[in-house]
């Protein structure tokens, strides 16, 4: 069973409304929040309401509209905030951090979008 989540990870009890946050965006199937210890001016998480523990999970298992939902969402932020690379802004970074190697802190899957600074390199030369 590679995919146990855990339903009392701090991102489930966020969607409970048991823990606060500062919602930027809410559709059918994802809640989009300000992380609460920002690396760059612009730390949105994006999380879909489903019990997924991380992207590979979402991407096998999520339906159809989850999906849609979850993309179009990281795309209306990414327009909203004006971070699209090109004329109206200076582009951003998507991250998923996925278990022990891709040090995930939090079982809930959540996509990092940063931006409003140059992020450097992608990772550290290992
Ligand atoms: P991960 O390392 O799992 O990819 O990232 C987890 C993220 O969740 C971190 O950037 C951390 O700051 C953020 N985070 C942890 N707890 C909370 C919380 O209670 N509220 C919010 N808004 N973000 C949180």
């Amino acid at each position: 069973m590679p995919y146990e989540y855990d339903d009392q990870n701090i991102f489930a009890k966020i969607l409970r409304g048991e823990i606060p946050n500062d919602t930027v965006k809410e559709t059918e199937h994802c809640l989009a929040f300000n992380d609460i210890n920002p690396l760059a001016p612009v730390h949105i998480l994006v999380i879909p309401k489903g019990p997924y523990v991380c992207a590979d999970h979402f991407a096998l298992e999520a339906t159809d509209a989850e999906i849609v939902d979850f993309t179009r969402t990281i795309g209306w932020i990414c327009k909203e905030l004006g971070i699209q690379p090109g004329d109206d802004g200076d582009g951003y970074r998507l991250i998923s951090n996925a278990g022990v190697d891709g040090v995930q802190e939090v079982p809930h899957l959540h996509i990092h979008i940063l931006g409003g600074r140059p992020m450097g390199r992608m990772v550290q030369p290992g």
